[in-house]
């Protein structure tokens, strides 16, 4: 595309002026989510924050190209280039499923006879104890990072990760349905350290019909073409 293009420019341009990422709008207003979470906290985060991970990973990527470019011994450019683009694309990934996990009047639990209901009771033993599992994993991050439903697609089964900053101990494969940042800017303005408090008002944001559409997504990609 015209934007992919771009970003294979050598660096004379601006780095990060244009490249192959894009900040979507939120889905709905700041306020859309309140009183659970905030329209302050989500302006910023998703202003601020997430934008600045989307104009990160196309300056590395504008960096890369620049190094294909210039050739010769770049390995150190060529190394913090490449930290660079994993630390903001998996910030960009993880943020962008993210917005679209929640809704307005969401949580409860998964409607019956949905997918993600069955394999949440399948793969945990109840939601309640689904719930339990996904909330600890997101308060045993250490420091800044994410509480993760994925779907494992060796096993297809689901499964809760704990990613630390946005990229370690993340699973390669495996597809995030349902996270919950828990860097303190997702929570820190309203919830000051009470990072469980926030957890708590979060399972009332859940957009089940999100995570269904995303898991559906991930087994029929699995299976392949029938
Ligand atoms: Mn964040």
């Amino acid at each position: 595309t015209g934007r992919l293009a771009a970003a294979a420019q050598p660096a004379s341009a601006p780095a990060g002026a244009d490249g192959p990422y894009t900040l979507a709008p939120l889905p709905y207003d700041y306020a859309a989510l309140e009183p659970h979470i905030d329209a302050e906290t989500m302006k910023l985060h998703h202003d601020v924050h997430h934008a600045a991970y989307v104009q990160g990973a196309n300056q590395a990527q504008g960096e890369l190209a620049a190094i294909r470019q210039g050739g010769g011994n770049a390995y150190l450019e060529q190394r913090a280039a490449l930290d660079k683009l994993t630390f903001n694309l998996a910030g960009h990934v993880l943020h962008s499923v993210f917005w679209n996990n929640m809704r307005r009047d969401g949580g409860g639990d998964p409607p019956t006879g949905s997918r993600v209901d069955e394999l949440l009771r399948r793969d945990f033993g109840s939601i309640d104890k689904w719930r339990e599992s996904f909330s600890w994993a997101a308060m045993q991050v250490q420091g800044s990072g994410w509480g993760v439903l994925a779907w494992e697609p060796l096993s297809q089964r689901l499964t809760v990760l704990s990613v630390e900053k946005h990229q370690n101990l993340a699973l390669p494969g495996a597809v995030p349905l349902l996270v919950v940042d828990v860097w303190e800017h997702a929570y820190y303005l309203k919830y000051r350290q009470q990072r469980a408090a926030y957890l708590r008002a979060f399972m009332n944001v859940i957009h089940w019909q999100d995570v269904e559409q995303r898991l559906r997504t991930a087994e029929s990609a699995a299976a392949g073409p029938q």
